[in-house]
């Protein structure tokens, strides 16, 4: 729904820009067409509460609101639509991430908007979007290609609740997120180096960004597959060598991490707080340390009272369903010991995937 209420907009800024304003009833029919050439045959909806027409009925909603508020589009110039960007995160050019902006527009003041369409069912509060790193990272590659531009603003569409909301970055702010993000590129590279990628399977990894690398769909990592047995050793010699290896290997890697580690927290103890200390290498190389304190909810690690302290004040305020997650491994538990009622045991056990997973431990030979 959301990719074709996406596109229905497109098809209708960009006969805009041609000045050919598509009435209501076009839109619709646009929308009607992209839904009718798209559905997928086997669709797979995960609120089971929903069906196809539904979420049609509710897009047709979202780009009527719309239509009304912003018809006849004259409000700001088009730039681009589906703009592809590339977001450039350190000097030379090492660490880079691609983006598509939904809409680029120039207002009358000459500001550049960066507009993102949101068509799902919660309405984030004006700190979670000033919080948000999607669109502060498109403004990273704005300016980058328009550093002239008289302001850069943020622009959020939430069209079933037919709300816009806006937000703004100063440099300072997009200095730390670049930083933070490379920080997590190496922290996913060197998961994927380590085989470590944590995962967690559930009906929405189809959409997830990182399945290609992910061990649990068939990443760097995952099991061998039937493809991958003419890696088997040929004789019990050669796979004797390779377990030496894998223990070999295993302790350097684990003498590493921690020597990693302990170096880290010298860095670390050597660094101010602020926008950062750099550290210089003896060559090309510096580490940057950032000490940065935040204040978060506590988390389950914190201890038990805690969290249930604070979902009895959201459970007050009637927003617990909004913020609360299924716990699906207390779930699994009670199921495997047969603790949920007949029918409930009976439907979740109709759900339930197959997974495999596969541990190798080092052990004294017997
Ligand atoms: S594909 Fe992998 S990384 Fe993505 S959500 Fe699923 S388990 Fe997590």
């Amino acid at each position: 729904m959301g990719s074709m209420a996406h596109d229905t907009l497109e098809a209708l800024y960009k006969l805009a820009r041609q000045g050919k304003i598509l009435t209501q009833e076009e839109m619709l029919e646009k929308y009607k067409s992209l839904w009718d050439s798209n559905l997928p045959k086997n669709l797979n909806i995960v609120r089971k509460e929903m069906i196809a027409e539904d979420y049609f009925k509710l897009g047709g909603k979202c780009l009527t609101d719309y239509y009304s508020r912003f018809s006849p589009f004259d409000q700001e110039i088009t730039i681009g639509l589906e703009r592809r960007v590339s977001i450039v995160l350190d000097e030379d050019g090492q660490f880079k991430m691609t983006g598509f902006i939904d809409r680029l527009t120039r207002d009358s003041a000459g500001r550049l908007r960066i507009q993102d369409y949101k068509t799902g069912g919660s309405l984030p509060t004006q700190p979670e979007i000033d919080a948000d790193e999607q669109l502060a990272l498109y403004q990273i590659a704005v300016e980058e290609m328009w550093p002239d531009n008289q302001g850069i603003e943020l622009v959020w569409h939430y069209m079933q609740f037919d709300t816009t909301l806006i937000s703004h970055r100063d440099a300072e702010q997009l200095n730390r997120l670049k930083e933070d993000y490379i920080e997590r590129i190496k922290r996913i590279e060197s998961a994927v180096e380590l085989g470590s990628f944590p995962t967690n399977e559930t009906n929405l990894c189809d959409w997830c960004e990182y399945n290609k690398i992910c061990p649990a769909k068939g990443g760097p990592g995952a099991a061998f597959d039937n493809d991958q047995l003419e890696l088997r050793p040929a004789s019990e010699e050669e796979l004797a060598a390779l377990v030496d290896e894998y223990v070999e290997l295993d302790g350097k890697k684990k003498g590493l991490e921690s020597r990693l580690k302990e170096v880290r927290k010298i860095l670390i103890a050597c660094a101010e707080g602020g926008t950062g200390t750099r550290h210089k290498g003896s060559g090309e190389n510096a580490v940057l340390v950032t000490l940065e304190e935040s204040k978060k909810l506590p988390t389950r690690t914190a201890g038990q009272s805690a969290v249930k302290d604070i979902a009895a004040l959201v459970e007050n305020e009637g927003l617990y369903r909004q913020y609360s997650l299924l716990d699906i491994n207390s779930l699994q538990k009670a199921l495997d010991e047969g603790l949920l009622p007949r029918d409930l045991t009976e439907e979740l056990r109709a759900r339930q995937q197959v997974s495999s997973r596969e541990t190798v431990r080092i052990k004294k030979a017997r």
